[in-house]
């Protein structure tokens, strides 16, 4: 008899190992590995992930079998299977957390499965499982087990095809939509009565001559540049009629005309034969593809990607947090069409799951999608992207605590296949790989058409500040002004890493601060309130200081809000857009913004880092950064890298096609080597310089970093426990290893809970892993009272 091996879901290091469970008879041949199960487990039912089988004759006594499948096929294949182990060992973190980030948001959860019949035939063969629909929702309680057995024969066969009903799914979305009312003769006497300028209703009119007949979402008007303002007064006009429309889920939330490959440089060239080469050959091989912006690295990305599936494979594109995808999933669509699968945590949990499943199914060829889409359930996979290597997104802050890379690395050496890396700013760890040989540099150090990169100015805002109080300097206004009169575009981006608006007594200097956590409150002007960013906690904002009952407390420091309301103020005629958290939360909107400044139906777009990356608008020729050093007061030795790396990006927006583009950037610091280098954009000078700090401070790519977080409701119980472990750490570990702590951490107490941290540094230690383990082992012997430790392995935040 077999026995089946079961991660049950216990998130505890006494369950980290399978629980061995008999098979009942009537599952004996149909359950499989990558199943999940209901299991007793103490006096309860649990469920767990079915990981293996072994022979019965290796245990003694008397086992329990496994209560019910909750799975009819497996949801975790047998790579994803071996990869959930090696991550949870990678990132100290439970084998249960890893196979649950491997399935779709809304899997995670139970579902109602429907069990859909492939044809007629099936369904009326199988009366006893269909009664003649041919669409039935499994309720298990119908079933005896040979039914069951029978419904997972017919699931293998392909017969029958299982789906999970994921909330809001069988509810039909519906949306507003508009239909144009008028002929072409009517049409054309509208356009004869409205004013020349009156841009919006002229361009509806003429779409409206070519779609007619045709009812249209909202969101479909948009993209063809018409707003929902502009339909409202035509329905009154009675141009058109609204009514709802059944919204028809697709993640791709415009259509894609198609695009041919361009012929390539002879840079491009190389880089794509060479990782042709390495598909071909089935190889391993990483790449690092180093090119500015704009020197065409997409364009490799998808010629290389063309060459995988012609030879029958599939491919894996992974780009960072959203800000990227609506360009690039554009450009990838427009060259595979519906091969593609797309990924990403804006989309809901029905669209994620659909596309899961084609992914699952072999439907999709190429994936491309955030983080988590490089646990995407495709097979023979021929090759993995990951542009913007070195984005900080690509590192899970969270149980596991993965950085996105080595996952893909381990994927490439399951599926013999290349890694491609690309960046204009590697990481300095990527980039010392390359110079080392362990990964092989392909460069492109031309823009394409040689188009020149942007003149970068650097205005000093200790001047600035000495003559007037505005947060544009006399410089940027100027330009701006110039670009207004010429019809050109302009992007201000506004560093908020670690800024924010926070409320001051402008005579005692009391700031509110949050109850529960060591931070300043945050002033949010939309709700008029204080919130705490860590916790969550909400007050009013008070019209007198609590402390010495002056009514001069005011808001400091500058979020987009106010950017946007000076600049209005300033250029009174100019049309601005904003793009951050705020304005961004809806689903399509970021899309929507996007898509208005390209038509250019806006003068300004302002906002945060969102407006960094991959844009390509090529109305806009001046790039404005109005506080370039926050991120460097940080301390963080990654701190210069970012800022590098930031001020680079959003560098790039400006001049990409025919017009020469301008960047200014407002520093408090001028005369750092960050933002000096980032002027001439010289990567090569900056990595030089960068290295020789990092080896004088001893940080990586030199020394190999942990981090270990410990938290507890008592502070002397957090910095008693993190002293234990120093001690532990130091003792078990060669004389070599750095060990810099226990530290309270910068914000040291969160939500009643007080943080201390500890960084390990080292080049070889052979017993570090052992030694972690170890601690994980005894700190879960202390939860009890109340005490959390936290391993990150490589961590990208110090703080
Ligand atoms: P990157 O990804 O390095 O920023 P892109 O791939 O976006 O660069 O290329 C910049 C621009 O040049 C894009 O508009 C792209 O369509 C165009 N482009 C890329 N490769 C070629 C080529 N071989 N010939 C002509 N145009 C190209
Ligand atoms: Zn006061
Ligand atoms: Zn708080």
């Amino acid at each position: 008899m077999q026995v089946a091996q079961v991660i049950v879901d216990v998130p505890a290091r006494q369950t980290n190992s399978p629980f061995s469970y008999s098979i009942p008879d009537h599952l004996a041949d149909q359950i499989q590995p990558g199943m999940r199960v209901q299991v007793p487990f103490g006096n309860r039912k649990i469920t767990g992930f079915v990981v293996g089988f072994s022979d019965s004759s290796s245990f003694n006594g008397k086992l329990k079998p496994i209560a019910d499948l909750i799975d009819l096929y497996p949801v975790v294949n047998s790579e994803l299977l071996k990869l959930a182990e090696w991550l949870a060992d990678q990132t100290y973190s439970f084998k249960i957390s890893c196979l649950q980030t491997m399935l779709p948001g809304g899997m995670r959860t139970k579902n109602q499965k429907k069990l859909i019949a492939k044809n007629e035939q099936v369904c009326q063969q199988y009366p006893e499982i269909f009664q003649g629909q041919p669409e039935v929702e499994y309720d298990r309680q119908k079933y005896n087990n040979q039914v069951l057995a029978e419904i997972l024969n017919l699931q293998k066969a392909g017969d029958i095809q299982v789906e999970y009903d994921l909330t809001n799914r069988a509810r039909p979305i519906m949306r507003k939509a508009y239909r144009g009312q008028l002929n072409d003769v009517q049409i054309d006497d509208a356009l004869k009565t409205v004013r020349k300028n009156a841009r919006g209703q002229i361009q509806l009119l003429n779409l409206l001559k070519t779609h007619q007949n045709e009812t249209l979402l909202v969101s479909k008007w948009a993209s063809l540049g018409v707003t929902s303002a502009t339909l409202k007064a035509a329905e009154k006009k009675g141009w058109v009629a609204s009514t709802l429309k059944r919204h028809v889920r697709n993640p791709f939330l415009r259509d894609v005309a198609p695009s041919q490959p361009f012929k390539l440089q002879p840079d491009q060239q190389a880089a794509v034969d060479s990782i042709e080469q390495a598909v071909v050959h089935k190889k391993d091989q990483v790449f690092l593809l180093e090119g500015v912006t704009g020197s065409g690295k997409t364009e490799v990305y998808l010629q290389s990607i063309a060459h995988a599936l012609e030879l029958g494979r599939t491919a894996l594109m992974l780009v960072p947090e959203i800000t990227l995808t609506p360009q690039i999933v554009g450009r990838i669509r427009s060259r595979f069409g519906d091969q593609v699968a797309m990924l990403h945590s804006a989309m809901s949990s029905g669209e994620r799951y659909d596309e899961w499943q084609r992914i699952n199914q072999g439907k999709a060829k190429v994936v491309v999608g955030v983080r988590s889409a490089v646990f995407a359930p495709l097979s023979n996979i021929g090759l993995i992207i990951m542009d913007e290597e070195h984005d900080s997104s690509y590192k899970q802050a969270d149980n596991p605590r993965y950085q996105t890379r080595d996952v893909a690395k381990w994927r490439a050496a399951y599926n013999n296949c290349p890694v491609v890396l690309g960046s204009a700013t590697p990481s300095l760890e990527s980039r010392a790989r390359a110079m080392k040989g362990v990964y092989t540099l392909l460069k492109l150090p031309h823009r394409i058409n040689q188009h020149a990169l942007p003149h970068v100015s650097i205005i000093d805002m200790k001047t600035e500040l000495a003559k007037h109080h505005s947060a544009l300097s006399t410089k940027l206004a100027d330009a701006i002004q110039v670009r207004l009169d010429k019809h050109e575009q302009v992007i201000l981006l506004l560093n908020r890493r670690g800024y924010s608006a926070f409320l001051m007594c402008r005579d005692c200097g009391y700031v509110p601060r949050c109850p529960n956590c060591d931070i300043s409150l945050t002033m949010h002007k939309n709700t008029h309130t204080l919130n705490c960013h860590y916790c969550g906690h909400k007050e009013p904002v008070p019209t007198v200081c609590p402390q010495c009952h002056s009514k001069r407390i005011r808001f400091y420091g500058m979020g987009s809000e106010q950017l946007e309301e000076q600049v209005k103020d300033m250029f009174p005629t100019a049309r601005v857009l904003r793009m951050d958290v705020d304005t961004t939360r809806k689903k399509g909107s970021h899309e929507a913004i996007i898509d208005q400044f390209g038509a250019h139906k806006a003068d300004i777009l302002l906002g945060t880092q969102m407006i960094a990356k991959g844009l390509d608008f090529p109305e806009v020729t001046l790039v404005g950064v109005l506080n370039a050093d926050s991120a460097l007061q940080f301390p963080d030795f990654r701190s210069s890298e970012r800022t590098f790396e930031l001020l680079t990006q959003v560098s790039g927006r400006s001049g990409r096609a025919d017009k020469t583009g301008e960047v200014i950037i407002q520093t408090f610091n001028p005369d750092h080597y960050a933002i000096q280098l980032a002027k001439t954009q010289d990567y090569e000078k900056f990595y030089a310089t960068e290295m020789r700090v990092r080896h004088d401070g001893k940080y990586p790519p030199y020394y190999y970093t942990v981090k270990l977080t410990g938290n507890s409701p008592s502070e002397n119980q957090t910095a008693s426990e993190m002293f234990g472990i120093m001690n532990f750490l130091k003792k078990q570990l060669s004389p070599q290893a750095i060990i810099l702590g226990p530290t309270p951490k910068t914000i040291t107490r969160i939500d009643n809970r007080y943080y201390y941290q500890i960084i390990i540094k080292y080049r070889k230690e052979p017993q570090l892993k052992a030694t972690l383990d170890e601690i994980l082992v005894q700190s879960q012997k202390k939860q009890r009272q109340g005490l959390q430790i936290a391993i990150d392995n490589e961590p990208l935040d110090f703080m």
